[in-house]
């Protein structure tokens, strides 16, 4: 499957909830889920109001799609990082939220500098961060604790960057990062915890779903 480039708010209304894929337009009044809560497609209305009992087999796709959607991955690349989770110390749920949250894209995103994680893995692949010094342009590469991220002198100059100082500043940055504004940086301080990843995952049934 190609990734999702338009219409993305269908898949905030077809998971039945907000998964926040806009950036700031989903805090607005504009925000698609705000206006039509119900799935997409000709019968998403009245499928509202049926809405049935999910088997188990529903719930897990159902819950490892939402992931994948939020982080914004592909199917393939989903499965590579639930096979290496699993092969990692520890349990693979907790491991899995782990590799997707330190994702060079979705850190750049946690700090801040980009609006949203489609943004983020734009910004990325464009060539506009270094990571401990060096260009970083693939957005799956995993952040390590200690390593910092800074934005590319080059690209300081640019307008997006020079506001983004200003815009910056009202984004909340994780306990696990920390964030310099004045040198456009950041540096990972520790690896996230469950509780400070996305409250409404659910890694068990991602897990259930890959074990099948
Ligand atoms: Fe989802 Fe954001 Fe679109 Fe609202 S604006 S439906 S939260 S992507």
């Amino acid at each position: 499957m190609a990734r999702y480039t338009e219409a993305v708010c269908r898949l905030c209304r077809r998971e039945g909830e907000k998964l926040f894929l806009k950036g700031e337009r989903c805090f607005t009044p504009k925000c698609s889920f705000e206006r039509r809560s119900y799935p997409p497609g000709m019968h998403g209305k009245s499928l509202a109001h049926r809405p049935g009992r999910e088997s188990d087999y529903a719930k897990q796709l159902r819950a490892k799609q939402k992931a994948r959607r939020i982080y914004g991955i592909y199917e393939r690349q989903f499965r590579r990082f639930f096979a290496q989770a699993e092969m990692m110390h520890g349990q693979p749920g907790p491991n899995l939220l782990t590799i997707l949250e330190t994702r060079l894209s979705n850190v750049v995103y946690r700090l801040g500098f980009a609006a949203s994680r489609a943004q983020a893995r734009i910004l990325v692949t464009h060539g506009h961060f270094l990571l401990n010094g060096r260009r970083a342009d693939i957005p799956s590469m995993e952040v390590k604790v200690d390593d910092v991220i800074t934005v590319a002198e080059t690209s300081k100059d640019t307008t997006y960057f020079k506001n983004l100082r200003d815009e910056a500043e009202g984004r909340t940055v994780p306990t696990w990062l920390a964030r310099d504004l004045t040198n456009l940086s950041g540096r990972m301080l520790r690896n996230p915890e469950r509780a400070e990843i996305d409250g409404n995952l659910n890694e068990q049934l991602i897990v259930e779903y890959y074990s099948r």
